[in-house]
């Protein structure tokens, strides 16, 4: 696995664009992100529209420079509102913004016919009678070349009425396709006169019913930037074959300037799957809640987890772009949230499993108002006031009856510090008929208020509770990755490799009282248990934990 280093210089993408300026190739630097609007965005795509708009932002200073969000919208059976509204939401929560640049590419699709009857009119594209299968037989193979269609040498005229009943829907559905004429021995089975516009009956989410044919992705991509003056057309290195279509589409037809197209890796995550088409499995036959479940690598359910956008452009800035394909470990984008929210989340006492504890010195009915800070690392956080009281809860796992060496935490006789509280020494466990722990009862050292004994004696640990009466009771959920190996799906059926302790939802935990306000919005940090976000869905109070403290990428790259 690479350990990504941050990009001493600058990566190959803006150093052809520092070339192209400084040569006056262009004077101005036009950048898009692409999405197809059949799914939700994940972190991937991040990749990509960190790079796009950020390459629009710092290229910004130097020359005039924007960055265009645009729909490929080709392909209306797997194509939804849904997904459009929820990509344009997403990108914003990033943090980038496209102005007034939004495009579709279904805003194209006239143009885009037209362009079709310029390669006709040049002997360049033809209408062929064969179906899909006798095109995708006669196709060859990387070792033999493809055959021709005994359509291919029709007529101009033949062609251009063929072309323009097909527009008009004379014909049926896959009856008939419009295909490039440019090599059928071409090495590069893209340019095996590839389909340029095929007939498909199906309402569009824009154009409605006015199509009833659509132009295929690799042809509609290259004439779309085009007609937006991109200049440096970016995308995954899986295109880099389809580098001479889109090559060969921008010289053949009119249109107004030739981008360039530039392929970069994309992202992959260790213990992640990021096709689509894998996620909309997913959510389709229910193995999660939903494109915005909080285990999902999709920015919405990133969110709902309680990553922040500025932990997820750390990581795209960290990762860089490079042309060969690699695995990013999954801690990494872990360790920039973690950094971010050490510095962002306000502390909390909150128990997962509540084991309850009585002070025998505390008069009934007295509560003290603790003063807790809310953010050690951002003084301008303040503090609050904690109650204490002779009744608290405390975590079941900080007790032990037998400890092993080393264990600072509590057991029978030991002394522990109460977080911003007083000193503590348990002097009796109670059990249930089973045995099982049920109740600690202990005493305090009146004089220790703030957690400091008055002769100096030290107290090595330090434990988190809640008072009983003022505890508010809550649902927390533990998520594991969603995949249980590294590769989910590397030999065999993705879904065999889902890891079925992915989430574990934990009832009546007990939370300080200043966690009612809690919002989707605002991390928290549950002291000593990890960072928390309520939750944005479900009702009541409901916080998932978005990731724990323990930074093993940190130490491991300490380690080296
Ligand atoms: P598909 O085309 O299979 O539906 P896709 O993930 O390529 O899926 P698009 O909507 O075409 O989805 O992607 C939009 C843009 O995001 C493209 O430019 C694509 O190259 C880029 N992109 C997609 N996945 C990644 C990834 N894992 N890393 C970096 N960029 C990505
Ligand atoms: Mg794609």
């Amino acid at each position: 696995m690479d350990t990504p280093i941050p990009a001493a210089g600058r990566d190959f993408i803006r150093q052809i664009i520092d070339a192209d300026l400084a040569a006056g190739k262009h004077v101005n630097v036009v950048t898009r992100f692409p999405p197809e609007p059949n799914g939700y965005l994940h972190i991937g795509h991040a990749k990509a529209i960190c790079l796009n708009f950020g390459l629009a932002a710092e290229f910004g200073s130097q020359v005039p420079a924007r960055c265009h969000l645009r729909f490929d919208d080709t392909n209306p059976e797997k194509e939804e509102q849904e997904y459009i509204d929820a990509i344009e939401a997403d990108v914003r929560w990033l943090g980038f913004d496209w102005g007034e640049h939004l495009y579709h590419a279904s805003d194209y699709f006239q143009k885009l016919y037209d362009y079709s009857e310029e390669l006709i009119q040049q002997g360049l594209a033809y209408v062929d009678d064969q179906s899909a299968e006798e095109i995708r037989a006669t196709r060859g193979t990387l070792t033999e070349p493809g055959t021709d269609s005994p359509w291919r040498n029709r007529s101009v005229e033949e062609n251009l009425d063929l072309f323009r009943r097909m527009r008009a829907g004379e014909f049926a559905d896959g009856s008939r396709v419009l295909r490039g004429r440019i090599d059928m021995a071409s090495p590069n089975l893209n340019m095996r006169d590839p389909a340029l516009w095929r007939i498909r009956r199906a309402p569009h989410p824009r154009t409605g019913d006015a199509w009833l044919i659509y132009p295929m992705y690799d042809f509609t991509h290259p004439l779309s930037d085009a007609l937006e003056y991109i200049t440096h057309s970016i995308c995954t290195l899986e295109f880099e074959n389809h580098r001479p279509l889109y090559d060969w589409a921008v010289d053949n037809v009119s249109v107004p300037c030739k981008p360039r197209q530039i392929e970069f890796a994309r992202l992959n995550l260790s213990y992640t799957v990021m096709s689509k088409r894998k996620l909309l499995f997913l959510v389709k036959e229910g193995h999660v809640d939903g494109w915005d479940d909080p285990r999902m690598p999709t920015l919405s359910g990133l969110r709902r987890r309680g990553y922040t956008p500025e932990a997820i452009r750390d990581f795209c800035e960290r990762i860089g772009v490079a042309k060969r394909d690699s695995m990013v470990d999954v801690q990494l984008l872990e360790h920039c949230l973690r950094e971010d929210l050490n510095r962002r989340a306000q502390r909390r006492m909150a128990v997962v499993d509540p084991l309850p504890l009585s002070i025998e010195n505390w008069e009934e009915g007295r509560v003290d108002w603790l003063e807790a800070v809310n953010n050690p690392e951002d003084a301008s956080a303040g503090t609050r006031q904690v109650p204490f009281t002779g009744e608290l809860f405390i975590e079941r796992e900080d007790f032990v009856e037998d400890p092993p060496k080393k264990w600072f935490r509590l057991s029978p006789g030991a002394e522990v510090r109460l977080r911003w509280g007083y000193l503590f020494t348990c002097t009796q466990v109670v059990k249930d008929a089973q045995g099982r722990v049920e109740r600690l009862v202990g005493r305090i050292d009146p004089e220790s208020r703030g957690g400091n004994a008055p002769d100096g004696r030290k107290v090595k640990g330090t434990i988190h509770w809640v008072s009983a009466a003022h505890a508010l009771d809550a649902e927390v959920r533990l998520y594991e990755h969603l995949f249980a190996l590294e590769k989910p799906g590397a030999d065999r059926d993705f879904l065999e490799d889902i890891n079925p302790h992915s989430l574990k939802c934990v009832t009546h935990c007990k939370l300080e009282a200043a966690l009612a306000e809690a919002t989707p919005e605002l991390p928290v940090q549950f002291e000593r248990l990890g960072y928390f976000v309520r939750d944005s869905r479900a009702p009541g109070l409901v916080f998932n934990r978005t990731v724990t403290l323990r930074d093993t990428w940190a130490k491991e790259a300490v380690k080296g």
